[in-house]
C-alpha cells in the first residue's frame, strides 16, 4: 500500500492484485503497467514479474493495520474483475472491505459486466455497504458509456464514474444512479488531448441531475503546469461519506485473526496472509 497517494482523489492506494490486461483505448497509456514495466527481473522487488498478473494474498489483511479512517483506491495496479483474478478471491478482497469499515473503499474496473454480474450474486453481502464505492472507467462512448449501463444494472449503495482520460466528448449522459463523477485528463509521455467543451458537457450534465463532480487534472505532458482549474475554480465534490472511529489496535487484531481464521462467515479456508505492522 502507498499511505500518501498522489492520486487527488484518494488517500491510499491498496494492491491485493499487481498486473493487468489491456482491454479498451483507455489503456493504452497505462500508468500501472508503465511502473510495473521498469521493475520486470529486479530481483526481491514487487514487481520482479512487471505487469504480469500476480494475486497478493499477503497483501489482504493490510487495512486492519492503518491507525487512521482513509479513503482507499483498491487495486490502482490492476484491475480486480480481470479474468485471472478467481472469484473466491474477489469476496476475500470485499470481505476485508465490510470488516475493516472504517475506511471508505474506491473499487474501479474495466470489467463492468463482471463487476454487474458479481454484485448480483457472490459479491451481493458487499453491494448495499455505504463505505464501498463501486465505480467504472468511461474514456469514450464505444467502450465507455456500456459500462455505466452495467453499473447501474448492479445493486450498489454508492456507484461512480472515473471519466479519465477523457478522450471524446460523451453527448448525452444519463446519470440516474450514480453518485459522483471524476474527469481527468491523460499525462505523461504521448498523453492525448482532452477539450474543454468535453469537460464543460460532463460538468454540466452533472450540475443538471445532482451528481457530485470532481475535475482531478488536464493532464498533458507536463501535468503539473495544467493544473486543475476549471473555469477559474477547483471542483472537488465527494458523494456523502460516512467516517468511523478506527477501533483500537487490539479489536483491530482481532478482528483481522477472525478474519484471517476464516470465522466472518466465510466457507473455506484463507490464503496464507500476514497482517502488515502499523
Ligand atoms: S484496465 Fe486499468 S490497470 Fe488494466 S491495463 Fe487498463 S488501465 Fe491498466
Amino acid at each position: 500500500m502507498s499511505v500518501h497517494s498522489e492520486i487527488e482523489w484518494t488517500d491510499a492506494t491498496w494492491n491485493p492484485v499487481r498486473g493487468c490486461t489491456k482491454i479498451s483505448p483507455g489503456c493504452k497509456h497505462c500508468y500501472a503497467e508503465t511502473f510495473a514495466e521498469r521493475f520486470r527481473g529486479v530481483k526481491g522487488h514487487p514487481y520482479e514479474q512487471g505487469f504480469d498478473l500476480r494475486l497478493v494474498p499477503q497483501k489482504l489483511a493490510e487495512p486492519f493495520s492503518w491507525r487512521s479512517p482513509k479513503l482507499v483506491f483498491v487495486n490502482s495496479m490492476s484491475d480486480l474483475f480481470q479474468p485471472g483474478v478467481p472469484d473466491e478471491y474477489t469476496e476475500m478482497v470485499s470481505r476485508v472491505m465490510t470488516v475493516a469499515n472504517w475506511h471508505t473503499y474506491q473499487v474501479l474496473t474495466k470489467r463492468s459486466e463482471r463487476l454487474r454480474d458479481l454484485l448480483r450474486g457472490r459479491l451481493r453481502f458487499a453491494a448495499l455497504h455505504e463505505n464501498i464505492w463501486w465505480g467504472v472507467s468511461v474514456e469514450d462512448r464505444k467502450y465507455g458509456l456500456p459500462r455505466v449501463k452495467h453499473l447501474q444494472q448492479a445493486p450498489a449503495r454508492v456507484r461512480f464514474l472515473s471519466v479519465e482520460p477523457l478522450l471524446e466528448d460523451l453527448g448525452r449522459l444519463d446519470l440516474s444512479g450514480i453518485h459522483w463523477v471524476i474527469v481527468g485528463g491523460e499525462s505523461g509521455p504521448g498523453a492525448r488531448l482532452m477539450k474543454e467543451e468535453w469537460v464543460i458537457s460532463v460538468r454540466d450534465q452533472c450540475r443538471e441531475q445532482g451528481v457530485p463532480f470532481f475535475f482531478k487534472q488536464w493532464g498533458g505532458v507536463r501535468k503539473a503546469r495544467h493544473g486543475r482549474l476549471l473555469d477559474g475554480r477547483i471542483y472537488d465534490d465527494y458523494p456523502e461519506r460516512v467516517v468511523r472511529v478506527v477501533p483500537d489496535r487490539s479489536r483491530c487484531a482481532a478482528l483481522a485473526g477472525k478474519w484471517l481464521a476464516g470465522s466472518d462467515g466465510v466457507a473455506g479456508s484463507r490464503p496464507l496472509v500476514q497482517l502488515a505492522g502499523p
